[in-house]
């Protein structure tokens, strides 16, 4: 009976500054949830040969597979604008596996008990964010958009305390790492140069290699992980991902979306739409997100000053100039971005003026910012008065004149707009509905919400509801620290 799991554990073997060599602590009562087949095949593993009580154990962390060492990793972060040593407080990395096409994975269990970096946490996570977690990511990826994965939750049936009383849980999280701005931070913290040159090479050496000869590596991979987070945040902006809590150690150095705490998305647009209940000056709101990656990225570029020059003013001096490469790369990619879901080609001196009135008319009249490009696709799930209105009427007129300047390929126009314009969103209703039920063991919203997710972009049928906005108007909360 093999699994197929190939570890192969390069992390682990740094030196201790790194990280803590810790077992997940076991839990009494694993009792499996949800386990991502799906994820399982891509990552040539094959849990079907094995029982219910087995994985069980095996998703909780109570049995570890043979080849795992497992640890929590150090990192630091700036959390809302203050720095913090921080580092996996309820996590461990059971280790990196290579699938058959020499892909490697990081498989991480989140809520798997107290570490050394716990402070004043109990190191566990609930079943209703874990879930939430699972959900999230794995509609990030079919939206096509770069995510850490979700490949199992399982129940630790151990209480939680939080507001209240809550079920423990543990997800079996896979990235292509874990390296984080925050774990920069860490090494930098530490003024020691050695340090900061090992974990700039096990990076580059995991993420880019393409520059692991070249001459000036820190500064190559500022400017790498600028054009990643670029795209990343563009892609937040497509389909109106809030991430909620986009400190310096939830950003990846892959360029992966991670840590789906307080995140949601956006129904009717209005680009100030904050979800997190702790955000309270809006500082993660949805407009905000592309001036904080760069602030992000900025401190990223300040951990590797010392090896961009030896000179360290010069060496501030490029990184600024770098960093400030930032805003135009992020709009003309936000531009093309933004083109790509009307459907347009080929550049026109008007098109920031059409993009930007549409906005504002969403904005305006409270539209959902989902459901009205579908409007325009023809394929809004109901009739909805709202597109009966004068000023959307001229714009429409405007953006059909210029769509006619796309020499005669509407059928193509149409097919960027199927491929940018998702029909499904996991909307916060459903979700919530989902997590309900699931805490009564019901997992039938779960596979339903999963399953129709599993396809944003295709037409589906018995879909009714989840493509809606919440009909009760109530403000939407999300939590951090779940
Ligand atoms: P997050 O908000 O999930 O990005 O977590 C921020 C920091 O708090 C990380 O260092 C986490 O490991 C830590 N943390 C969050 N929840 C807990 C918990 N229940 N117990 C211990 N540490 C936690
Ligand atoms: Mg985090």
């Amino acid at each position: 009976m093999t699994i197929g799991w190939h570890f192969n554990n390069t992390y682990s073997k740094l030196s201790e500054t790194f990280k803590e060599n810790i077992k997940p602590i076991p839990v009494t009562n694993p009792d499996l949830v949800i386990l991502n087949e799906a994820l399982a095949s891509e990552l040539d593993l094959d849990f079907s040969k094995i029982d219910k009580d087995e994985l069980s154990k095996i998703f909780s962390g109570n049995l570890l597979p043979a080849g795992s060492n497992s640890i929590a990793q150090a990192y630091a972060g700036h959390q809302f604008g203050h720095f913090t040593m921080l580092g996996d407080g309820r996590a461990v990395l059971i280790g990196e596996h290579t699938t058959k096409s020499k892909k490697k994975f990081d498989i991480q269990f989140k809520g798997s008990g107290k570490t050394a970096f716990s402070r004043n946490g109990d190191g566990r996570a609930a079943l209703g964010p874990m879930l939430r977690e699972y959900i999230i990511s794995e509609a990030m990826h079919t939206l096509k958009i770069p995510t850490t994965r979700s490949l199992a939750v399982a129940k630790t049936g151990e209480d939680i305390q939080r507001e209240k009383v809550l079920q423990g849980a543990v997800l079996t999280r896979v990235a292509s790492s874990h390296i984080r701005v925050g774990t920069f931070q860490y090494i930098a913290a530490r003024q020691k140069e050695d340090e900061l040159k090992i974990l700039l090479d096990y990076t580059i050496g995991r993420h880019y290699p393409e520059i692991k000869n070249s001459n000036n590596k820190a500064l190559d991979l500022i400017n790498l992980l600028i054009d990643r987070q670029c795209n990343l945040v563009v892609n937040w902006m497509r389909v109106g991902f809030i991430h909620g809590v986009m400190n310096t150690d939830n950003m990846t150095i892959s360029g992966e979306t991670i840590d789906y705490g307080p995140c949601a998305f956006m129904d009717n647009y209005d680009p100030k739409t904050v979800f997190s209940s702790i955000d309270q000056t809006g500082r993660y709101a949805y407009c905000n997100q592309p001036v904080i990656t760069k602030w992000n990225l900025a401190r990223f570029a300040e951990c590797l000053i010392p090896l961009i020059d030896k000179d360290q003013p010069k060496a501030i001096k490029i990184a600024t100039e770098t960093i400030n490469s930032f805003e135009n790369k992020y709009e003309e990619k936000w531009m093309n971005m933004m083109r790509d879901k009307l459907g347009l080609f080929g550049l026109d001196d008007k098109d920031k003026f059409l993009i930007l009135d549409l906005l504002t008319w969403m904005h305006e009249k409270k539209a959902d910012y989902t459901n009205t490009f579908l409007h325009l696709m023809k394929l809004n799930p109901k009739k909805d008065n709202l597109y009966s209105d004068k000023d959307f009427i001229n714009w429409k007129e405007r953006w059909e004149d210029r769509s006619s300047k796309n020499n005669g390929t509407s059928k193509k126009s149409m097919e960027l707009m199927r491929n940018n314009n998702p029909l499904f969103i996991p909307r916060n209703h459903k979700i919530e509905e989902a997590l309900e039920a699931a805490e009564q063991n019901d997992l039938k919203p779960l596979n339903k919400i999963l399953e129709i997710l599993k396809r944003p972009y295709d037409e589906q049928i018995g879909t009714e509801g989840y493509q809606s906005p919440s009909v009760s108007g109530e403000k939407y909360q999300t939590f951090c620290g779940t």
